[in-house]
Formats: C-alpha cells, sequence, structure tokens
C-alpha cells in the first residue's frame, strides 16, 4: 500500500451501488491529486445545466496526495460540487482527520452520486462500505451526530456530517467535521439534497512510502523551515484571532454591510481579549501548529459558551456586520453556527444584510417577527442565526443567501447585498485591499478570501513582489499568481494558513515525488503548469454553465461609494478600474475579452476537449 492510493470509490445513493475504481495514470499525471482529482471528475461527470439539488448533482471529496502522512499541514480535505448559491464551481476546504482517514481506507477521492429516498450514513472502512439507515440521526447536531457515530463504530473512526440546516436546505449549509468544516459555496446543502447525514470512516494508519529515508529528510526540512518562521510561532500562539487587530488597523474590517472599514470600540474584540478566553488548542492531523483556539465564555449572556473558534473570520462576521463588539456573542453564535452546519461567514453577511435593511425601513418589525435589528444588537443576531437554519420566518428568505433574499425583499434590496456570484463576500474590505477584491470578482467559486489570498495587502509579503493595496490593473499579476499558488497547495492539500508562512513549493513537490515514486512531481515549475490547468478547467465549467465577464464584478457598493475608514488609510477609496483590471487579467491568463479560455490556452494545457462546450 502506498500513501497514493490512486484510487476512488463511487457511491449512489438512489441505487445503492458501489464501486471502487482506480485513477488512470493519464489523470494522475495530468491533475496530480486534490483539487486538480476533484474538478476533473466534475468536469467530466456533470452535465451542464443540471439542478445542484438534483440526483444528478454529485459531491467530490478528496484528499491530497501527502495526507496521512507525518509530513506538516497537508493533511486536509475538500469538497467539489456545483454550487446552489453560485450555480457555478464550488469547493469548500476543512481541516481535523478526516483527509488523513479517507487515506488509511485506501482512497484519493470518494464520488457521492444521486439521492436517497430517506436518511442514510454511509460506513467505509478498507474492507466495506455501507448505506445505512440514518433516521436515528436525521434532526441531530453536528456534535451529537459525530458522538453517535463514534460510539457505534469506536475510536478510529473519523466523521463528516451535517447538521439541521443541511437537512433543510440552508443554501450555505456546511459539512462538519470534529469542530472543522468545509463550510462555504453549499457543500452541505447538496450532502443534505441527497439524504446523506454522514460519512464515517473507521480505518488505522497503513502507508507505505516510495522512498521512506528521503521522505523522512524533507520532513525535517520543513519542519527546520516552519521552526525559523516568525510567522509560525506568531500562529501557533494566537491562530487567526490576531487578524481583525490588522486589518482593523488597515481600514479593511468591513463595518455595517461594508460602508465602513473600521470597528470603532475595538479593543473589546482584539486579539488579547480572545487570549483571556483561551482554554485549549486545537490542530488539525500532522500539524503542529494548532491553529484552533478554544474559547469559553464566563461571564455575561452568553456565559457557558465554548467554541473550537471563532477563528478570524467568524470574528468578523459576529462582529461588524450587525456593529457589535459583545465578544461573547462571537463565541456563541460561533459555536451555534458549527453545531447546526452553517457557513459562518455567509451567515454573518447575511445578517448584517438584513440589519441595513432594517435601518432603511425596507425591513420592518413586521418582517422580522419583532426582531428588533437595530446594530449592536447581538441578541437578535443570535435568534435570527437559530430562524435561518430553522428556516423560519425571516431566516427562511436569509437561508437563501442574500442574492436571492434581496430579489424576494425587493424595494430596492439588491443594492445591499454583499456577493459576488452569489456567494458573499468574507471580512476584508475589497476598496482597501484592491488585489483581495480583483481576487474576489475573478474566483471561481465567487467572493472566497481564501482562492488566491492577497497576503500581500494584508500581511505585507513580499512574494512574488511588493505591492500598493490601492493599485488596480497594475496588480492583475499578483491576483493570478495568489490564486494559481492556492491551486498549486491545494493538489496537497496543503493547509492555506501554513501557505501565508510555511509555502515552500520545492520541498512540497519534492515529498510528492518521495511519496509516490513520479519524479515529475518534483518539479514546481509542472506544478505551476498543473496549477493553470486546474484553474482553467474550473472557469471553463462556470462558462459551460453561462457565467461569463458580466458576472466578475464587485457589489455596486464596492464601485459606486468611497469608504469611510474612520481614520485609518484608504478614506475614500473606491474601484474604479474593473473593466480595465479585467482585460488585463484575462489577457495574462489567455482567455477572450469575454473571459473565456482561448483555444490556443486549452490547447497548451491539454484542456483540448472542452473547446467544443464552450466555444
Ligand atoms: S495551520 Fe491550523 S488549520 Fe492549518 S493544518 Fe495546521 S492546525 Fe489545521
Amino acid at each position: 500500500m502506498t500513501t497514493y492510493t490512486s484510487r476512488l470509490i463511487r457511491i449512489n445513493l438512489s441505487d445503492g451501488d458501489v464501486k471502487a475504481e482506480t485513477i488512470p495514470e493519464e489523470i494522475v499525471g495530468g491533475f496530480i491529486g486534490g483539487r486538480g482529482l476533484a474538478v476533473n471528475y466534475l468536469y467530466r461527470e456533470l452535465a451542464p445545466g443540471i439542478d445542484p439539488l438534483g440526483a444528478e448533482n454529485k459531491l467530490f471529496l478528496a484528499t491530497g496526495v501527502l495526507a496521512g502522512t507525518n509530513a506538516q499541514s497537508v493533511s486536509r480535505w475538500m469538497v467539489c460540487t456545483k454550487s446552489p448559491l453560485t450555480g457555478g464551481f464550488a469547493r469548500s476546504v476543512a481541516g481535523a482527520d478526516f483527509g488523513a482517514w479517507l487515506k488509511f481506507a485506501g482512497y484519493d477521492l470518494i464520488i457521492i452520486e444521486g439521492k436517497s429516498e430517506k436518511p442514510v450514513y454511509v460506513h467505509l472502512t478498507r474492507d466495506s462500505c455501507q448505506i445505512s439507515d440514518a433516521s436515528e440521526l436525521w434532526g441531530k447536531d453536528t456534535k451529537e451526530t459525530q458522538e453517535w457515530l463514534h460510539q457505534r463504530y469506536g475510536k478510529n473512526t473519523r466523521v463528516a456530517c451535517i447538521g439541521p440546516a443541511g437537512e433543510r436546505l440552508v443554501k450555505y449549509a456546511a459539512i462538519v467535521s470534529a469542530r472543522r468544516t468545509a463550510s462555504r459555496c453549499g457543500a452541505g446543502t447538496v450532502m443534505g439534497s441527497k439524504n446523506l447525514k454522514a460519512i464515517a470512516i473507521t480505518a488505522q494508519r497503513n502507508l507505505q512510502l516510495h522512498d521512506p529515508e528521503g521522505f523522512k529528510q524533507l520532513v525535517r526540512k520543513q519542519v527546520d523551515c516552519y521552526q525559523a518562521s516568525k510567522g509560525f510561532h506568531r500562529f501557533k500562539d494566537v491562530g487567526t484571532t490576531h487578524t481583525q487587530d490588522v486589518t482593523n488597523s488597515l481600514g479593511v474590517y468591513p463595518v455595517k454591510n461594508f460602508r465602513y472599514g473600521q470597528q470603532t470600540d475595538f479593543e473589546k474584540i482584539t486579539c488579547e481579549e480572545y487570549r483571556k478566553l483561551r482554554t485549549g488548542n486545537f490542530g488539525c492531523y500532522s500539524c503542529s501548529v494548532r491553529c484552533g483556539k478554544m474559547h469559553l465564555v464566563p461571564t455575561g449572556p452568553y456565559a457557558g459558551a465554548n467554541s473550537e473558534g471563532p477563528e478570524y473570520e467568524s470574528i468578523w462576521s459576529f462582529t461588524a456586520p450587525i456593529d457589535s463588539t459583545d465578544i461573547g456573542a462571537t463565541v456563541a453564535a460561533d459555536q451555534l453556527c458549527d453545531d447546526l452546519g452553517l457557513d459562518t461567514i455567509s451567515a454573518g453577511n447575511c445578517i448584517g444584510f438584513a440589519y441595513e435593511l432594517y435601518e432603511r425601513g425596507i425591513l420592518t418589525r413586521k418582517d422580522t417577527d419583532g426582531l428588533e435589528l437595530t446594530y449592536g444588537n447581538h441578541s437578535a443576531m443570535i435568534a435570527l442565526i437559530k430562524k435561518i437554519a430553522s428556516r423560519e420566518g425571516l431566516g427562511d428568505i436569509l437561508a437563501d443567501g442574500c442574492m436571492r433574499a434581496a430579489v424576494t425583499i425587493g424595494n430596492g434590496a439588491e443594492a445591499y447585498a454583499m456577493h459576488v456570484k452569489g456567494l458573499e463576500l468574507s471580512g476584508y474590505e475589497s476598496r482597501g485591499a484592491k488585489s483581495q477584491g480583483f481576487n474576489y470578482a475573478t474566483a471561481n467559486i465567487g467572493a472566497s478570501h481564501c482562492y488566491g489570498f492577497a497576503d500581500q495587502e494584508i500581511f505585507g509579503a513580499a512574494t512574488p513582489r511588493k505591492v500598493d493595496r490601492f493599485a488596480e490593473e497594475e496588480n492583475a499579476d499578483i491576483v493570478i499568481y495568489n490564486q494559481d499558488s492556492c491551486a498549486m497547495s491545494e493538489v496537497g492539500i496543503v493547509c492555506s494558513f501554513a501557505c501565508d508562512w510555511g509555502w515552500f513549493p520545492q520541498i512540497f513537490c519534492q515529498m510528492m515525488a518521495a511519496v509516490t515514486g513520479i519524479e515529475q512531481f518534483a518539479d514546481s515549475e509542472y506544478l505551476r503548469i498543473v496549477a493553470r490547468r486546474i484553474y482553467t478547467l474550473e472557469r471553463a465549467f462556470n462558462v459551460r454553465e453561462g457565467l461569463s465577464r458580466k458576472d466578475d464584478t464587485l457589489p455596486h457598493r464596492m464601485l459606486s461609494e468611497p469608504l469611510h475608514t474612520r481614520g485609518a488609510p484608504g478614506e475614500g477609496q473606491m474601484v474604479r478600474a474593473m473593466d480595465k483590471f479585467l482585460d488585463r487579467y484575462y489577457q495574462a491568463r489567455g482567455w477572450t475579452q469575454e473571459g473565456i479560455p482561448s483555444l490556443q490556452t486549452l490547447n497548451e494545457l491539454d484542456l483540448g476537449y472542452v473547446v467544443k462546450d464552450i466555444t
């Protein structure tokens, strides 16, 4: 048995058929692993125009080439599917141990097909795959579900499951494993639409490497690089709970539904305030960083709330959109979303949207079932989270995401919906960190911060060069560099956090060669070509679904309203050169003016077979 299993398992929930398949050599060579394998199968197997919540949609759960080894920060897993939010390509990444366990079970990829008539769960081992009745689990939250399955299958079991939000088809439902979530793009919604409550894997570590001695030395090198990195020590100490200190001082912490770039009364939610609530650390498989910080609220209205988090995005989601700095509410809201299986970013964004509509009189107390959505009212936010997960009242409307909710509400609500292609913006202000904004505009999955994170603008990274964060089309190369670097690391699947301070492509590539024996994988230039192939194939999927240049944009507010930073740099900034940016970006990517990959680009990347679908 090698770590590079080159095998997938296909599980059809309509007829109960289960089949293991060998992944052909040419697919392994061309796409390597992780996101590459997932998008290759997704493109070939999903017919254009299908309903994301219909039986024809599929879930592709992938692990990376190095998963389950003792290399650092590489055992993450991801889900790809057609998104019920955007109607385009979806990819959502999570941590904990599930990725390693998938590899221990002997697979790189699970493909879930069809739809069960009744709730079921899947139990997978090296020798078997059972589809079982989940009526006892349906309705349970993600914690209870995992406990139930651990009790049944023992301590060598890891689970990925949905909560009540996924069962009720909230369009931004998450898949949860331990307390880590594949939360963006509605992957949990697709799982719920298939009546699939959980996937449990029982397996034991059982890996052989092609070159174990060489691999050991490379891991030593990787650990030395980690130890030498300041970022590693900082991240180990505080995880992402210091990011708000950085973004708020830069004026890119979006407040009141992206009207301001800085939070007042900020000292109540700084990194040091979260440290005071800390009860422990949590990490993913084989990662010495253990960046997950657990928090417990000792006093006040949320006394007793405890969560493995909130991480930066959830801190932002449950403060700035409603202009609150109640730290206890952030822990309580994070815990609630993890239990219910909700994406914290989309939930917080949709709630911030509702608060602005309430302020403007577009929503009234009648629409909110009596909730006062006035800024600072965090108890109404908690109530709304519960209503969203149970699809009650206004919660039912917000459960469809802010783009669709705006259409349902009408009366000009669309002007205040902060999304790209239907995916809600995360906690970085596009007008103050413009490469991050242009990444939102062009990312294949919509407005995701971790699909090409602009480390240069937020943390001052100097690779590949220093940037001016207010520059626009001049930074098209940076946006592409960041997006392609993300795709490179996600054949791994390397943690995007580790990529900020510990991404060493040479070591990573040599590790992949040492594990698999495939020499070509040792070449980081080859990896960059594979990354371009992955990115372009995802784009082709979106083009085939009808997405085009018109969809590569930002909310109107970013293009027309000056940013107010309350004294931080960037006052008055707007995104002024969207078109010029797109022209330059498309040209550098080898796409047409309409954003369609050109024949030449497709042929260069051995993707000639998609030409017929998109021209
Ligand atoms: S850095 Fe954090 S999220 Fe990333 S692999 Fe390590 S523990 Fe998991």
